[in-house]
């Protein structure tokens, strides 16, 4: 018989969430609240991806560390592209890049003007919102329509968030202003040159995405986020096959934000962590 003396037991395997949100962006979970649930459920590895910013990164990060998560620096960059708002992941970059702070602190700035901008449109159509309570809403961190969104259904002017984007906050309703994104290519520059990887956000949000999405990994986008509470099965595994077939990964979250959106999709979707060694190995 072999003894396999002085060999340690295979460590069980690790399932990531890659896609989540607190309330400094457009979530209502702290920071704290996303690593408890995550382990409640079982998961090993989270990325908390606040659109623009990394607050919840250095909030929690000892924390993390204390509760057995590997916590993964990750952000959520909205870039423009053919008149399509594409969402990109960041992951497992040094959070202290200066430039990529810069450009951050750039996009939180032009969030903060656009916000008011959309408040004095609402205002204008008969939809007045107080700037104070947007400004409490997004706490500091990103504003986004989320938080106009809440504020429109506290001041009785919306059944719901739903409804305050459908009738008020889309784009061609009175309250939508366009917002300042990435172009594709800096993101993907900026990101890798501070040491991290790019994965394309929910593929089958995009107008036209099947169109878009070879398109999107030309412009060296290393990843596609096939795991998505709003990703079809049959979708999940013709982007799979697409990310193979260009030598790209595949990434996963359940983009949970809370109470925001209709369903709260923490600890639902489960990356196994042999899908992302690109992005595990930049965490050694
Ligand atoms: P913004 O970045 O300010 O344009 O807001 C975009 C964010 O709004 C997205 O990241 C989603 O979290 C959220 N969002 C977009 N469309 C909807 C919708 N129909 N209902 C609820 N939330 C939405
Ligand atoms: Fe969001
Ligand atoms: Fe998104
Ligand atoms: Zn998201």
């Amino acid at each position: 018989m072999t003894s396999c003396a002085g060999m340690p037991p295979p460590l069980p395997m690790r399932y990531a969430d890659l896609h989540t949100h607190t309330y400094h962006s457009d979530g209502t979970r702290s920071p704290k609240e996303v690593i408890d649930v995550a382990r409640a459920a079982g998961l090993g590895i989270v990325a908390i991806s606040d659109h623009d910013n990394l607050a919840a990164y250095f909030e929690i990060r000892d924390y993390a560390v204390s509760q057995d998560i590997l916590l993964i620096p990750a952000t959520e960059l909205s870039c423009g592209w053919r008149g399509a708002d594409i969402h990109l992941l960041a992951y497992a970059f040094d959070p202290l890049d200066e430039h990529l702070e810069r450009r951050l602190g750039h996009f939180r700035e032009t969030r903060q003007s656009r916000g008011q901008a959309m408040i004095a449109k609402l205002r204008a159509a008969g939809y007045p919102v107080r700037s104070e309570r947007v400004e409490e809403l997004a706490g500091g961190g990103s504003m986004g329509r989320p938080h106009l969104a809440r504020a429109l259904v506290e001041a009785g002017h919306a059944a719901s968030v739903q409804d305050a984007f459908t009738r008020l906050l889309r784009p061609g309703t009175p309250g939508y202003v366009e917002k300042e994104r990435f172009d594709i290519e800096e993101a993907v520059a900026i990101v890798r040159s501070a040491g991290g990887v790019t994965s394309v956000a929910h593929p089958t949000l995009y107008p036209n995405h099947e169109k878009l999405l070879p398109e999107i990994l030309e412009m060296g986008v290393d990843a596609i986020e096939v795991l998505h509470p709003q990703v079809s099965e049959g979708a999940r595994k013709h982007y799979a096959e697409l990310a193979r077939s260009r030598g790209r990964f595949t990434t996963g979250g359940s983009d949970d934000h809370g109470t925001v959106k209709e369903k709260e999709t923490l600890g639902t979707i489960r990356v196994p962590e042999e899908w992302i060694p690109a992005i595990l190995e930049r965490m050694e």
